[in-house]
């Protein structure tokens, strides 16, 4: 998911508007705009893309106020339906609050059958809500403390906005798993999940908003920097370099498109080919191509050509559009392939179908050889904090060797970026998690059967 929020602008739901546009690529399931004209909240939220639930001018004359937050929401199964829409806006003794969320909580069913077993009724099947309950019970007297209060109780991942009617509120959980930048426009204050999305509408980027640490924005235009938690090693995700950010934004210090490039340097380091042509599965497979086909002294050229107009595949819900997806999506250019030896480059394999479907276009295409490289080790485990990997079965290197994986995708070779690799690549010193490439946790997790869906 993406989250975006702006405080203390004339403009504020129109800003939101445009940085989820910014952030689309973070969810395209479902949308939706807070806004707070400091006496109330004002929400407009749907299923659909930014572009379709904004498109009528009309919508923002129902969103009036200075401060605004906004949520565009990624698809996990089962949980895509209207109520699930963020962000979540209630009203409750002291007011209304409204909470847009990227993560995923792990202790989530614990907490909800505590919370229902003392009487709470959720109106969603999201994991967001448990905090809306636990704040709501919290014994402590501000805002900022129930906030504190029920963060201390919840495990897992996220990046959370709040708005009431005077306050906008930022939080990164202490692990960092999540990106989440902090800017400036004008006298405003925007925090975005990630720094493109301060681009689009011309904030300078202030710093990023750090692990476990709570801003609050407060009508004088002062904010305020907390850290209500212990402290700990943050483990940002790494694979927000490999996939799931823009290459234009700026995450955990670093670039996310340099990064990218020199996940393909390394990857031609460690698996050298001789062949004629580096193409990329567009358009995630495209900067670390680029760089392994520097690396390797390979020509790159735009191989495959997507069709800018369907959605990225992956998301679809049903197994036989998923399968349809890719040939809809791609189509090779058969005159820079015929008679080549052909290395194909893509971020990452989950089920194998993408791969499979594009190694056999690529050799209908005419090529004598492929070889498959993947900037990032193979994927054996699924994600609990917050990106949509299958379970466990469907991951296809989670029970297959290497070779069997290559003969699967039918490719003449397959090389995968190794661990080591990886981080190298990121340039940065601090830990990352990496659990969906090594299984190394970094918070104990119940089993896949109780972990809720994510928000
Ligand atoms: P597969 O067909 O192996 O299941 O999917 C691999 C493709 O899915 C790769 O091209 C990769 O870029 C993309 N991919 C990997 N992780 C994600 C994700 O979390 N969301 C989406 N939309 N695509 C992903
Ligand atoms: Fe990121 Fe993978 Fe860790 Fe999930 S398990 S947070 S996708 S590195
Ligand atoms: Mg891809």
């Amino acid at each position: 998911c993406g989250v975006f929020g702006i405080y203390g602008h004339p403009e504020a739901a129109n800003l939101t508007y445009l940085g989820l546009y910014a952030l689309q690529h973070r969810g395209q399931e479902s949308c939706g705009i807070v806004s707070s004209d400091g006496t109330g909240l004002h929400a407009h939220k749907r299923m659909g893309l930014v572009a379709d639930v904004f498109g009528n001018q009309k919508v923002f004359e129902k969103l009036p106020g200075k401060s605004a937050i906004g949520h565009v929401r990624y698809s996990t199964a089962g949980a895509s339906v209207e109520k699930n829409v963020q962000p979540i806006m209630v009203d409750y003794s002291r007011g209304s609050i409204a909470v847009a969320h990227n993560g995923n909580l792990v202790n989530a069913n614990l907490l909800k059958a505590e919370l229902e077993a003392y009487g709470s009724i959720f109106q969603t099947t999201m994991d967001t809500e448990i905090i809306i309950h636990l704040l709501a019970i919290s014994r402590t007297h501000s805002l900022v403390e129930r906030i504190g209060d029920a963060l201390n109780r919840v495990k897992g991942a996220y990046c959370l906005l709040f708005l009431t009617e005077s306050r906008m509120i930022a939080v990164r959980d202490p692990h960092g798993f999540r990106p989440l930048c902090l800017g400036k426009l004008g006298d405003g204050w925007v925090v975005a999940s990630e720094s493109c999305a301060l681009d689009l509408i011309e904030a300078t980027f202030v710093r990023e908003v750090e692990p476990g640490e709570m801003l609050v924005f407060t009508k004088d235009g002062q904010m305020q920097s907390l850290f209500p938690f212990k402290k700990i090693e943050p483990t940002p995700c790494v694979f927000e370099f490999v996939y799931f950010a823009r290459p234009d934004s700026n995450i955990f210090g670093r670039n996310v498109y340099q990064v990218r490039k020199e996940l393909g340097r390394q990857l031609a380091r460690e698996y050298q080919v001789d062949a004629d042509v580096v193409i990329a599965v567009p358009d995630s497979g495209v900067p670390a191509a680029m760089g392994y086909a520097e690396q390797a002294g390979i020509p790159f050229e735009l191989g495959l050509i997507r069709n800018h107009y369907v959605g990225r595949t992956f998301i679809e819900p049903a197994q036989a559009i998923r399968h349809f997806g890719v040939k809809i999506k791609l189509n090779p250019v058969r005159e820079l392939l015929e008679g080549k030896r052909v290395v194909v480059i893509d971020d990452s394999i989950v089920r194998g179908t993408t791969s499979r479907k594009i190694v056999k276009m690529v050799r209908n295409a005419g090529a004598k050889e492929v070889h498959m490289r993947i900037s990032s080790p193979p994927t054996s485990y699924p994600c609990f904090y917050g990106i949509d990997t299958p379970n466990r079965k469907e991951l296809i290197s989670s029970s297959h060797t290497l070779d069997e994986i290559r003969r699967y995708i039918t490719a003449d070779s397959l090389g995968y970026l190794s661990e080591e690799g990886l981080i190298k690549a990121t340039g940065l010193k601090h830990s990352f998690c990496t659990a969906c490439f090594t299984g190394d946790y970094p918070i104990n997790f119940p089993m896949p059967s109780q972990v809720p869906q994510m928000g």
